[in-house]
């Protein structure tokens, strides 16, 4: 029996944990579950399966999740506080499904006890990569990824073997073979009609615009102790592929699958060992052909910012993480247009190493504080940015 949290139960990837859960028959006692706004949604996780906490990290809903929960026996609480409390309660395998830098705070917090850390939030990367792995480390628990591209990489990695290049895969997004003019006209929902994956809003924004294969960059850069130079994005459609590695000898190692995130969560449940669960399988002659490009860095700009963000290191991905976060924010609200979102990080990102200093961030003792300071300073900026472009 393993004790199990799950943070972001409510989400596209918490509720494919759950999910899996179910599938595998997997023995175990989850010790809460965190979701963000949805206590419909949550409720009834928790009258499925009984954790001793359950958390909302939107205050204003608490009311109605404890109404909800009335009689049930679980302990229910509200605020980012809790979900940090709920991340720290020693389970010995915590999902760390938040989406954005909300997600940095409980996952530090689920790391420093030791746990095995499934990440799929990605941004808590970006802003404190090396600080959560150390973090990660000292406490005897380990990182596995849960995003596709980086289960495949970690998959493959023979350690002790010379690295030439990491190569993630990219679907290209819904937006693969529309022009500029077209793209500047794309609304929200276009953007998050993803061809191969259901995902959140966010992250589907995200690939429309390749910030995600960005922040993927920074996060293979960071789990994989590899520099941006040798990480390299190949779009390949199908999404059946889901990274390779090219060692030193010439030889390419990649892993396959159909694209389901059940089957990274499995593994990162899993590891070190892979377990049985009725996944869809991968039928390579229904599917006939796998496809390549290169990536388009004049229609995709975002690559080629998170590429110098990496580069510059210290607090630059947090900044263009966090700019990000709000100019996707402003573009779901239909506030600016698609193509002004790597507009207004590139700004956010010039004006930041303009005013100096803030971007070098860091030390391990303050690397969530730190990494705060220059979220909340590149959210200021970014808004600024908005309103000037707006006015
Ligand atoms: P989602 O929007 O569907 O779910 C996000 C979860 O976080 C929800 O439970 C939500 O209620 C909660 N949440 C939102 N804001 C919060 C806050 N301020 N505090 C606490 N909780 C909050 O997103 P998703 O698609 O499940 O993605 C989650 C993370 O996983 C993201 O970092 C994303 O990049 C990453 N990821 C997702 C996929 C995918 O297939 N969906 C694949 C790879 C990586
Ligand atoms: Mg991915």
């Amino acid at each position: 029996m393993r004790r199990v949290v799950v943070l972001g139960s409510t989400g596209s990837v918490g509720v494919s944990t759950l999910d899996l859960f179910d599938k595998a028959e997997a023995e175990v006692e989850v010790l809460a579950l965190t979701g963000g706004c949805n206590a419909e949604r949550l409720a009834e996780q928790a009258r499925r399966w009984r954790p001793s906490l359950v958390v909302i990290a939107d205050e204003a809903h608490y009311g109605d999740l404890k109404a909800r929960l009335q009689g049930s026996g679980v302990e229910v609480a509200a605020g980012a506080d809790a979900v940090r409390d709920a991340a720290a309660m020693g389970a010995d395998w915590a999902m760390s499904a938040i989406v954005g830098s909300a997600g940095l705070a409980p996952t530090l917090a689920a790391a420093r006890t030791g746990a095995v850390v499934a990440l799929a939030n990605k941004e808590s990367l970006v802003c404190a990569g090396p600080a959560l792995l150390r973090t990660a480390k000292a406490a005897g628990g380990v990182v596995i990824p849960v995003d596709s591209e980086h289960s495949a990489i970690f998959q493959v990695l023979q350690p002790g073997n010379q690295v030439a290049r990491l190569i993630l895969t990219a679907s290209g997004g819904p937006f693969r073979t529309w022009t500029r003019e077209q793209m500047a006209e794309a609304t929200p929902g276009q953007a998050v009609a993803h061809p191969n994956w259901s995902m959140g809003a966010k992250i589907s924004v995200d690939s429309a615009t390749m910030m995600n294969k960005g922040l993927e960059m920074i996060e293979a850069s960071y789990l994989f102790d590899t520099a941006g130079d040798r990480i390299d994005v190949l779009v390949h459609p199908q999404s059946v592929i889901h990274s390779l590695v090219e060692y030193a000898d010439g030889s390419t190692l990649a892993q396959l699958g159909p694209p389901d995130m059940r089957a990274p969560i499995a593994y990162a449940f899993g590891w070190p060992h892979r377990i049985a669960w009725p996944a869809p399988q991968l039928d390579l002659a229904a599917i006939g052909q796998l496809t390549f490009e290169a990536p388009d860095a004049a229609r995709f700009p975002a690559i080629d910012l998170a590429r110098a963000a990496l580069k510059a290191g210290g607090g630059a991905p947090a900044a263009m993480n966090a700019a990000n976060e709000v100019a996707v924010a402003a573009f779901l609200d239909r506030q600016i247009g698609f193509l002004d979102i790597a507009t207004i990080v590139a700004e956010t990102l010039d004006s930041l190493n303009g005013g100096g200093g803030e971007l070098r961030h860091g030390a391990d003792e303050d690397a969530l504080e730190s990494a705060m300071l220059v979220d909340r300073s590149a959210r200021r900026v970014a808004s600024d940015v908005i309103e000037r472009r707006r006015s």
